[in-house]
């Protein structure tokens, strides 16, 4: 094994590892890299890692550097073996001499005879093993402190690798599913409102605001607050121990929140997981301090004087008219509850779920989020809360369909209820009937099959039979996209939505907070390129610190660019933001909404005059930066000749194209039957856009929702697209359909489909496209 000192040769190869992964595409990838790396770096003939199967008894060896090729996959129980030892024994076991140990076992598909020495350094994530890190070599010889710390130290890092591709998969695989499901069941027109008897089963559906979109069905766990209640009578101790523990009762809280907040910076981001720095700073305010330590100073206990200061402060930002400081009650009471929780001795515990379950609660809290394993979250269904607090947040960022503001649903369930959650319609239905379970298992179990035969695509191009490419991209709007967008192979970013950064805050974040936001995302994307498109609120998009006008309309209303174009000194923040980050990656900037030719010379004048006022700063930024327009209105594309000259490429917002054109609210769900992707005017529109990019050779690419269907993908790429952006977990779906058809087909699809005169006549030739295909 290595000279280094234990120390400097783990840091060294944490470091390594970090690099290591950032250039490995999954976690079988990362893990036979690390295998290599770390067998060199401790210069031993072996180096392996196994994980331990869902089962939690069964240790697989998933990745080896030394041992033979075949040995992969095989498998051993915690209670055989010295790998086992590791896992049993909850520390590492070092061996000199392995073969003569008790507790040894020889695999013969491993063919390790010549091995001697065993250094077996378990995995965890927090508490819970998850794997054993097994270095060996051939000569019989004892590990030092320094070699074993060094293990250690790598292990640990292995650990949270393993994690968190375990979590970004199961991440990926809830998005994926959530898809599928919500078209599933808008098939089968699930009944709405009242209840009704099946056999035994009552069935009730439930509304309330859909917070997160998806779909799931599970057995419940009630989120019991009752331990929180002030006992009536609280036993006083002298003034002196009451401080004391209240003192005490506080720095826990506030271990418990640095915890939390590393936590969601590691599951999340940083950015997402500032809310607890905001529990901290409370945590160490003087205000609130002293307001508690005073009512104990006259004799209260420290927990009725906990409760009554945490009450004025709830009741304080309750009375805000803003509706982001009304909201931040809710994370009062959470701080007070974490404080009375320690001083009842009832401390949160982790990991509450020991199986998949869908949580139930009058509410729910950013730290009740935190503090569980997500993992094991499946959905969320509250009475209280909306769309605006951190827990509906952080849901959607974890991706766990959820229900707020759901009445009745505390007394509605018992110990034993099952529901579905639908996060995106906000239908709760308890204990469904058993026709709508069968459906579900059966939509499960075709899910699963289809996801095996999908996952292969990754790395294939987008390439039609007779060899057209078309490039995927993602759309993305959270850091935590990153990874899921890599997992499914999107080729880079066709539309970065920059408005969940901005919504997340208190204020508008400066350039040099932008600057370090869109960094990252670039960074995450080396040598892909990547849409950053401004701000793009108004409409149903608002800033809780930036209030809209009034309006009767506001969907035709100030919002987008033109709101970005009013307030300049909003716009050039941004802009200063993007310019900086630009030298990270293959940066693009494009523009929302954009109406009139006007405007885009606006947009152009002012983007240089922030790129002059950059190099006079001597500030680094892409001179040649790629600018976009998108097309989603219909005077948009009646001048896109003349806008084709002015701009680098389109991209084609479908979304609002599709509500402008057709003078429909896309949120409005009485308006869906008008709402027609389909519908002639929006098609020749789309080919009219093609046509002109094409003949200015500039790209374009279609961004919304539209292109998420393959049949659609298909069409779309028929009419001239060669570029689509889309939700991550759509893309291997759509990559397999074009991957089915030749370009010819699709043109002729394509031109059939521009001949027919109306929405429903194409909807239906394209579902027997769909059937042929086999889509
Ligand atoms: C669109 O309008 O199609 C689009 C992609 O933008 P957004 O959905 O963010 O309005
Ligand atoms: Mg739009």
């Amino acid at each position: 094994m290595g000279q280094d000192g234990g120390e400097t040769l783990g840091l060294r190869t944490i470091e390594d590892i970090s690099a290591l992964i950032l250039h490995s595409h999954d976690l079988q990838e990362t893990l036979d890299n690390i295998v290599t790396l770390v067998a060199k770096r401790l210069r031993s003939d072996v180096c392996s890692i196994y994980l331990l199967d869902e089962d939690g008894e069964t240790l697989r060896l998933h990745a080896t550097r030394g041992l033979s090729r075949g040995a992969r996959g095989i498998t051993m129980k915690i209670s055989e073996g010295l790998t086992g030892l590791a896992i049993e024994q909850r520390g590492v076991v070092a061996i000199d001499n392995a073969p003569l140990h008790p507790r040894y076992k020889y695999f013969p598909e491993a063919k390790e005879e010549k091995v001697l020495s065993f250094l077996g350094v378990p995995l965890f994530d927090r508490k819970a093993a998850v794997g054993v890190l097994v270095v060996q070599t051939k000569e019989a010889r004892t590990f030092s402190k320094e070699e074993i710390s060094a293990a250690s130290t790598i292990a640990w890092q292995i650990s949270s690798v393993v994690v968190n591709a375990k979590l970004l998969d199961s991440v990926r695989k809830k998005e994926e599913e959530r898809a599928f499901f919500a078209s599933e069941l808008a098939r089968l027109k699930l009944p709405e409102g009242a209840g009704h008897v099946d056999g035994k089963t009552f069935q009730t559906v439930l509304k309330g605001h859909a917070i997160s979109p998806g779909f799931c069905c599970g057995k419940i766990t009630v989120v019991n607050r009752g331990a929180d209640e002030v006992p009536v009578l609280e036993r006083v101790r002298p003034k002196g121990e009451e401080l004391k523990r209240f003192q005490l009762a506080l720095e826990k809280a506030r271990v418990q929140t640095i915890y939390m907040e590393r936590r969601m910076a590691e599951i999340l981001s940083k950015e997402d997981a500032a809310i607890f720095h905001s529990h901290l700073m409370i945590l160490e305010d003087r205000g609130f301090i002293g307001k508690v330590t005073s009512l104990i100073e006259e004799e209260y206990g420290a927990l009725r004087a906990v409760s009554e200061v945490v009450a004025q402060y709830v009741a304080a930002f309750s009375r805000m008219e803003d509706p982001y400081l009304k909201e931040r009650s809710a994370d009062m009471e959470d701080i007070g509850r974490r404080i009375t929780d320690a001083l009842n001795g009832h401390e949160k515990k982790q990991d509450k779920l020991k199986e998949n379950r869908v949580l139930v609660a009058a509410e729910l809290f950013p730290s009740d989020l935190a503090i569980m394993d997500h993992r094991k979250i499946l959905g969320i269904v509250t009475e209280r809360g909306n769309l605006n607090s951190h827990a509906a947040i952080m849901a959607r960022s974890l991706g766990i369909p959820t229900v707020f503001g759901v009445e009745g649903i505390m007394k509605g369930v018992g110990a034993r209820s099952e529901l579905i959650v639908d996060g995106t319609s906000g239908c709760v239905y308890i204990n469904p009937e058993q026709r709508i379970r069968v459906e579900y298992d059966r939509l499960q179990r075709e899910f699963s099959q289809k996801q095996r035969a999908l996952e292969g695509m990754r790395d294939l191009p987008a390439e039609t039979t007779d060899g057209c490419r078309v490039a995927l991209y993602a759309n993305i709007g959270l850091l935590n996209d990153i990874p899921v967008a890599r997992a499914n192979g999107a080729e880079g970013v066709g539309l970065y939505r920059t408005e969940f950064p901005f919504m997340t805050r208190k204020a508008f974040p400066g350039r040099q907070e932008q600057y370090l936001i869109y960094r990252k995302i670039l960074e995450g994307f080396p040598e892909l390129p990547v849409s950053i498109r401004t701000l793009d609120i108004g409409g149903d998009k608002e800033l809780s610190y930036f209030p809209q006008p009034r309006e009767e309309n506001p969907f035709m209303g100030w919002r987008s660019i033109r709101v970005s174009l009013d307030r300049e000194d909003i716009f050039r923040e941004q802009l200063a933001g993007i310019l900086l980050a630009s030298p990270y990656g293959k940066c693009r900037v494009m523009f929302p909404l954009v109406s009139a030719w006007d405007e885009v010379q606006s947009i152009k004048r002012i983007m240089k005059e922030v790129q002059e006022e950059l190099a006079a700063q001597g500030k680094a930024f892409d001179g040649g930066l790629q600018i976009g327009i998108m097309i989603e209105l219909p005077a948009a594309v009646q001048i896109v000749e003349l806008l084709a000259k002015e701009v680098d490429y389109f991209s084609i917002g479908t979304n609002d194209l599709i509500q402008y054109t057709l003078a429909c609210d896309r949120n409005n769900v009485r308006m869906k039957r008008w709402y027609d992707p389909y519908h002639p005017a929006v098609l020749h529109s789309i080919k009219r856009v093609s046509d002109a990019a094409s003949a200015a050779g500039k790209e374009v690419t279609v961004c919304g929702e539209m292109a998420c269907e393959p049949v659609n993908a298909l069409l779309l790429l028929g009419l001239g697209i060669r570029a689509l952006s889309l939700s991550a977990p759509s893309i291997p779906q759509v990559k397999e359909a074009i991957r089915r058809i030749s370009y010819e087909e699709a043109r002729d699809i394509a031109d059939r489909v521009l001949a027919m005169p109306s929405g429903p006549a194409i909807r239906k030739f394209l579902e027997e496209v769909q059937r042929e295909k086999g889509l």
